[in-house]
Parts: structure tokens; sequence; C-alpha cells
């Protein structure tokens, strides 16, 4: 399980295409971003042998250094952490996709960056949908104001929603906040139909996930192992 990361990714797509065909969903509208935070990039050269893309980061620095030592075409970055201020630039410049915005003043800053270089950044809204006070995002009230924003960013390209929900064991209780994260989905979409992205489940509930509607799922440790 540890290192076996051929093992391991196959493992998963076989459950993502289980998921799917219990909502009759192809699995290829499902992206497995792969969760490489801590680890190290030789890690990532192996999942790239067996087929992964796109991966996800949560830390600036440590995507950068990866970006520079991964030396394949088509890989895709997703940064997935918290977003300072002071680590944008970086993030403009390495990352592909950011699932973690919400925050008019780094929606601008990222924006004002991406603009520098002549990209576009494709992003999702961080939705706090168990409104834990531990956990970044918006909430869903104020969504669709930050999503008007976002359009109006000629250097953002406003995908979808992303959420981190609170970990339960309660099944009703994980059924609610999925549920409020596809309502969220629903009311972006009837402003903005091509914001499809739903960018939901890690390695404890990505099956769950899929069956919800999720469209992203970001697996770490059941690819990589275990974390530090
Ligand atoms: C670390 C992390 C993940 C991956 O979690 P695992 O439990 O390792 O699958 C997914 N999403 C976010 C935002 C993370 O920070």
């Amino acid at each position: 399980m540890q290192t076996d990361i051929d093992q391991n990714i196959k493992n998963i797509q076989s459950k993502i295409n289980l998921a799917c065909e219990a909502i009759g969903k192809n699995s290829n509208e499902i992206t497995l971003i792969a969760v490489s935070k801590k680890k190290d990039h030789s890690m990532i050269e192996s999942a790239i042998e067996n087929g992964i893309y796109n991966f996800g980061e949560n830390y600036a620095q440590e995507l950068q250094d990866k970006v520079s030592k991964i030396n394949f075409n088509n890989v895709i970055w997703h940064f997935i952490g918290p977003i300072q201020s002071n680590k944008v630039k970086i993030i403009a410049n390495c990352a592909n996709w950011v699932h973690t915005l919400y925050r008019e003043k780094i929606i601008r800053k990222l924006n004002a960056e991406c603009e520098e270089i002549q990209k576009t950044i494709n992003a999702c809204i961080q939705i706090n949908i168990s409104s834990e006070s531990t956990k970044s995002g918006c909430s869903p009230d104020e969504l669709i104001d930050i999503a008007k924003l976002m359009k109006s960013m000629k250097n953002i390209n406003l995908k979808g929603i992303m959420a981190l929900p609170k970990l339960t064991e309660n099944k009703i209780e994980q059924k609610e906040m999925m549920d409020s994260i596809l309502k969220c989905s629903v009311d972006l979409q009837d402003y903005f139909p091509e914001a499809k992205s739903i960018s939901l489940g890690t390695t404890s509930d990505f099956e769950n996930a899929i069956i919800n509607g999720s469209t992203m799922v970001r697996v770490g440790e059941s690819i990589f192992g275990k974390r530090a």
C-alpha cells in the first residue's frame, strides 16, 4: 500500500469505474487528481508512468519546486491549498487550476498576475459547506456574488466549485453535506451554465462524492501512502 503506486492507482480507477456505473456516468467524465503534497517528485513520476496527469499540491513553494523538477508535457497542476497573498504570483506561474479561490483580494491579485504573464487559469470557488470555522471557503450565500466577480476577470476561467466537507461517519450528515454542495452547483449553473465542475472527494469519501455528483476527486494517501 505504501509505495505500490501502480497498484494503488489501478484500485482507485476501478473504484471510480464502479461508482460511475452505479449512476450511469462514463468514468472519463471524472478527473482523478493525485494529491502529491509532501511526497517526493519521484513518486509523481511513477504516477505519470501509470497514466496520471493531474496532480494536486497545497503549498506554493512545493508546487514551484515540483514543477521545475517534472519534465513531462501534459501534466496539469492543481493548487488545492489555502492561498496566501504573497504566494499568488507563484501559483499564477505554476498552476493550471486553482480550487481554493473565494477571497476578493486574492481573486483580483491572481487575475493581475495571470494578466502579467498572459495566461488564463482555471478556477473553482471554494465553499465552506459545513461552516466550520477552521475551514476555508465562502458561505453558500456568497457564492453567486463571488462567481460574478470571477467572471468579470479576464484571466480567470470559472469552472465550478470545490468543497472539503467535514469528515464524519454519520451517513445522514454526509448525505446532507453532499446535497448542499450539489445545490450550490445547480445555483451556480443557473447563472453560469459552463461552470459545471464539482471538486469533491478525498481518499475517505471519493466514491460517495462521485455518486453525489463530483466531477473531480482529489486523492492523496490511497495513491501515495500515508503522509508524515
Ligand atoms: C490533502 C488534501 C486532499 C487529499 O486527501 P487524502 O486524504 O490524502 O486523499 C484532498 N483535498 C485537499 C484540499 C487536501 O488538502
